[in-house]
């Protein structure tokens, strides 16, 4: 039989079939994954084989996972090269921001992109509580949109308190797995609550989509969505940190820069104080906003590696 992981809880995890049946698997022996040393070889979002042990129980042990499409994951605290899979087979990343109450800064913004990029997940951002914008946030919404989906990201406006876009956000979530993350207080929570009003949200008591509540635990967890479409809530890791990138590779994940840093002068160029250097000429020509290159050059400063 095959399903989908919707919790897991170290040991043991909670899969839920096409049909929607649910059964409470284990696994069995010693799982090898093929290039990933991870110390959980099964994730929320993993499709997997399993077979009944117990159909009195729903207890059933999982026989084999299937390819993953991209999966997130996040460093052990102790071991360095040990890395946790936190959630496999995202359809999109949303992360909601807001310019004011609170703000979130650019640079906030722009980790998150280039997590989702590291990821291959695709990323929106949903700019809420447009209803408290005015003239000054008015222009920094216009400045921002205008950027971003000038990259290729997708940009929407939203106010929980008017319902400006809630239409064509649950549009977005249908059919598609998604996470959601952005600071506490941006919203999150109000949103679903706005978008399924009559949906309790079941995590409310787990962890709290704000983070306000008790954790306890840091695993993902997976829930329906009543119009189809699932979000992934992960406790404790909704500002995703920067796993597994290089210096020499970051630039790949600024899709403007990306276009560019094949034609600078030096294969290794980080796009600093090197001659020849094409992403420092889309800078000062306009075809790379100068904040994104900001940015970039904060996050290139926080990766480790030998090229300080
Ligand atoms: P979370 O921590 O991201 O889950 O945020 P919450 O959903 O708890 O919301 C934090 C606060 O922002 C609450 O007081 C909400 O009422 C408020 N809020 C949420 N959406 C909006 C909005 O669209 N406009 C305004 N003005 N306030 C909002
Ligand atoms: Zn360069």
């Amino acid at each position: 039989m095959q399903g989908k992981v919707y919790k897991s809880t170290g040991s043991w995890y909670v899969l839920k079939t096409a049909e929607g049946e649910t059964w409470n698997a284990r696994l069995k022996g010693v799982f090898k994954l093929d290039g990933i040393t991870s110390t959980n070889p099964i994730a929320v979002g993993d499709d997997v084989d399993f077979e009944p042990e117990s159909e009195e129980d729903s207890t059933a042990i999982i026989t084999a996972i299937h390819d993953r499409k991209n999966y997130i994951n996040r460093q052990s605290p102790s071991h360095r090269n040990q890395h946790h899979i936190v959630a496999s087979n995202l359809d999109q990343s949303l992360m909601v921001v807001t310019l004011k109450d609170p703000r979130t800064s650019q640079g906030f913004i722009d980790r998150f992109l280039v997590t989702s990029e590291a990821y291959h997940v695709p990323a929106v951002l949903l700019f809420n509580k447009s209803d408290l914008f005015r003239a000054k946030e008015e222009d920094r919404f216009e400045d921002w949109k205008a950027m971003y989906s000038s990259i290729g990201y997708r940009v929407i406006r939203m106010s929980v308190h008017t319902g400006e876009g809630l239409n064509e956000v649950k549009t977005l979530l249908q059919g598609k797995i998604s996470l959601l993350s952005g600071h506490s207080g941006v919203g999150k929570s109000s949103f679903l609550n706005a978008l399924y009003p009559d949906w309790q949200l079941k995590t409310q008591n787990v962890s709290g989509w704000s983070g306000k509540g008790i954790h306890t635990t840091t695993f993902a967890e997976m829930f329906d969505l009543p119009t189809g479409g699932r979000i992934i809530d992960t406790p404790g890791m909704r500002e995703f940190g920067l796993v597994d990138i290089t210096k020499e590779e970051l630039s790949g994940y600024f899709p403007e820069m990306r276009v560019l840093a094949g034609q600078c002068q030096f294969n290794d160029c980080l796009h600093l104080e090197e001659p020849g250097c094409s992403v420092k000429l889309g800078v000062q020509e306009g075809s790379i906003a100068p904040h994104r290159y900001t940015s970039y050059c904060a996050i290139l400063g926080s990766l480790g590696g030998e090229n300080y």
